[in-house]
């Protein structure tokens, strides 16, 4: 029997996992969930925020659900044993080097957007974003020098870590559109000018993907000006954190942005990370009004990529399509109402219902 790892965490991260469990448990019948502490609770259970345990069980599952981690009371800690320590020890401890983060507006949706309704009609894209290496992972220090405090932060990448995350966006590009865009600071970085040269060594490996080069500062603008444009945008570490959440807010709220953390091609079925790009939202925790969908749309992707179920995957995101549009909807998306994370994910779960029967 195929094992999934449940990492709930904190905050909203318990509610929101238990729907997308439902659902993925619906569309894809006869897994086993393994239930494990991670972050916040972790540190009460078991004094740190990855117990051993939890990582052991995740090594024997074919993949992770994860909620979110993290909330008030922990900012004396040092930084490895915060709560948010874990998802980066996991990304690391897996080598989950490719951030796959969708950003698509669901038709009847477009209004939630910051944007005119017209900019983002029908807009469909995906970020690759390279996920442990660069800024995030580099060496960092804090130094007096000359009176002075000094502060330094390492941004470095080895050519093999940029190319295998650009290989796996290149085959997600043939998989969709075949437009690849390369997002660098090739005019400032060194570390940008090897990114551009590798990606132009591996774009002879995929001659049918028309490739483009951008400037960060000119993807953030173009993003705002005309997201439809857009088909697979890969990014260094950073760059790709920053403007997945840009990507995600302009899609109308962050309560639906899911992603998948994967260490092989898209193809592969592999092993990977599954979660909502959200945090813990301790302003909402406990309340179940938080919006289920991109928990439920992290399971779609773990059907896809890990499980290889397409069908399964493309249940759940009709399921959840339709049920944008007829509601109920969460507070984030319906400001008059607002129905619960439960009410939505029974909703959605009744649309699985009739596709699986
Ligand atoms: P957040 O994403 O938790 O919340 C930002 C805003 O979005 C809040 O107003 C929240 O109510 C709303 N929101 C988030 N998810 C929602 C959902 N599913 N439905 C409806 N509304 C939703 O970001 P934050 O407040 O900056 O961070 C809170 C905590 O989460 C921090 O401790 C942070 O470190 C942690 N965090 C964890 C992860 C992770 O586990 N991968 C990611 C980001 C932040």
């Amino acid at each position: 029997m195929t094992q999934i790892a449940v990492l709930p965490g904190d905050g909203i991260g318990p509610e929101v996992t238990a729907a997308a469990v439902r659902v993925l448990d619906a569309a894809h019948p006869g897994l086993t969930f393994v239930e494990a502490p991670i972050g916040a609770n972790a540190i009460v259970s078991h004094g740190e925020p990855m117990p051993a345990e939890t990582v052991r069980i995740c090594s024997e599952s074919a993949a992770i659900l994860f909620g979110a981690v993290g909330g008030p009371g922990h900012d004396d800690l040092e930084p490895h044993l915060r709560p948010e320590a874990a998802i980066l020890g996991l990304r690391k401890h897996f080598n989950l080097y490719a951030n796959v983060r969708p950003a698509r507006v669901f038709p009847g949706m477009e209004s939630r957007s910051p944007l005119k309704a017209e900019l983002v009609r029908g807009m469909d894209l995906v970020f690759v974003r390279e996920l442990t290496g660069g800024l995030y992972f580099g060496e960092k220090t804090l130094t007096h020098e000359h009176g002075h405090e000094v502060a330094r932060d390492v941004l470095i990448y080895q050519d093999d870590e940029i190319e295998r995350a650009v290989r796996f966006a290149f085959a997600l590009a043939h998989m969709r559109r075949k437009h690849l865009t390369s997002v660098d600071k090739n005019n400032v970085l060194m570390s940008s000018q090897l990114w551009r040269r590798v990606v132009i060594d591996v774009a002879q490996d995929y001659p049918d993907v028309t490739l483009e080069h951008m400037l960060v500062d000119n993807a953030a603008m173009q993003l705002v000006r005309d997201p439809r444009a857009f088909d697979v945008i890969v990014t260094e570490n950073m760059f790709g954190d920053i403007l997945s959440d840009e990507a995600a807010m302009i899609t109308g709220t962050i309560g639906t942005a899911s992603s998948a953390a994967l260490c092989g091609a898209p193809d592969a079925n592999g092993f990977g990370l599954y979660e909502p790009i959200s945090g813990t939202a301790p302003d909402i925790a406990g309340k179940k009004l938080a919006n289920p969908i991109g928990a439920i749309l992290s399971a779609a992707m773990l059907a896809r990529y890990s499980l290889g179920d397409e069908a399964a995957a493309a249940a759940i995101e009709r399921a959840v399509a339709e049920t944008l549009v007829a509601g109920p909807r969460t507070r984030d998306l319906d400001r008059d109402g607002g129905a619960s994370t439960d009410a939505v994910a029974d909703a959605i779960l009744a649309r699985i219902s009739v596709v699986a029967a």
